[in-house]
């Protein structure tokens, strides 16, 4: 299937989201993700596909994708995704992940680093759009006070009293001491990790060994990006 680039957006400097309109309708739960191919040439060694979750929320029955452009070394997919013009197609396959919240009656603490906070923005978009009041806490590190989707998540916050919301700015980092003072009651939440891949395997471990149970544990990590 094709989407049809609708609109570009700059969320914060260097992070850009690439709104599609599907060809066809297109059923997605919040936090899952497609398959892109956009041939390109020159294509670098890093290929002509990529996976992206699918940042907006379904209801919106557009496909968002949000991305970090980096200033160096960028992969040759990349600029041709800036390069898109309105009207241009990209090629998707199945939506696929599990990374979705099924029971909204359950308790959640979330746990994104930089760009991997997409998959939350569409569930707590959802959410808000349902006015279902998700019980959740959000720990979302970054590297400065440039926080992408910081508006939204701030007015999600204010609409549903069980979201908390934490930002956690660099030199800070979710570690065990962060997760200790801002999520007191281990026992009860899921929780779901998302962001580049090196960050979300240390953390897994860091709450593995806090005692968090694997059957409580989600991780959604991002490859090809350093650790935030
Ligand atoms: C299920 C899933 C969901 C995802 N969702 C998202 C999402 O919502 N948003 C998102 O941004 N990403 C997401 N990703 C990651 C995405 O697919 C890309 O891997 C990521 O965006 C990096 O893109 P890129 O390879 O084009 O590198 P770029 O973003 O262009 O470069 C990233 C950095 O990687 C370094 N680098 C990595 N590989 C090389 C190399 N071979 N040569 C030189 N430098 C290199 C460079 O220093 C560069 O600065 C997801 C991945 C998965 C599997």
């Amino acid at each position: 299937m094709k989407l049809q680039l609708t609109r570009k957006r700059t969320e914060i400097p260097g992070v850009e989201s690439f709104i599609f309109k599907p060809e066809e309708p297109l059923t997605w739960k919040a936090g899952q993700y497609l398959h892109y191919v956009l041939h390109h040439e020159p294509t670098d060694n890093r290929g002509s596909d990529r996976w992206f979750t699918v940042a907006s929320a379904p209801f919106e029955e557009e496909v968002m994708i949000t991305t970090r452009i980096a200033a160096e070394k960028g992969s040759s997919f990349k600029a041709a995704l800036m390069a898109l013009q309105i009207g241009d197609s990209i090629e998707i396959s199945a939506v696929e992940g599990d990374f979705v919240v099924d029971n909204s009656a359950g308790e959640y603490v979330f746990i994104a680093g930089g760009i991997g906070i997409t998959p939350f923005h569409s569930i707590l978009k959802e959410a808000d759009h349902a006015g279902v009041h998700l019980r959740a806490t959000l720990l979302y590190a970054n590297r400065d006070a440039n926080v992408p989707y910081k508006k939204e998540l701030d007015a999600f916050q204010k609409n549903n009293s069980d979201l908390v919301v934490h930002y956690v700015t660099a030199p800070e980092r979710i570690d065990e001491n962060q997760i200790k003072k801002l999520v007191p009651d281990l026992t009860k939440p899921t929780f779901y990790i998302s962001g580049p891949e090196p960050m979300v395997k240390s953390l897994a471990e860091v709450i593995r060994g806090m005692g968090v149970t694997a059957d409580r544990i989600k991780l959604d990590d991002f490859p090809g990006y350093p650790a935030e």
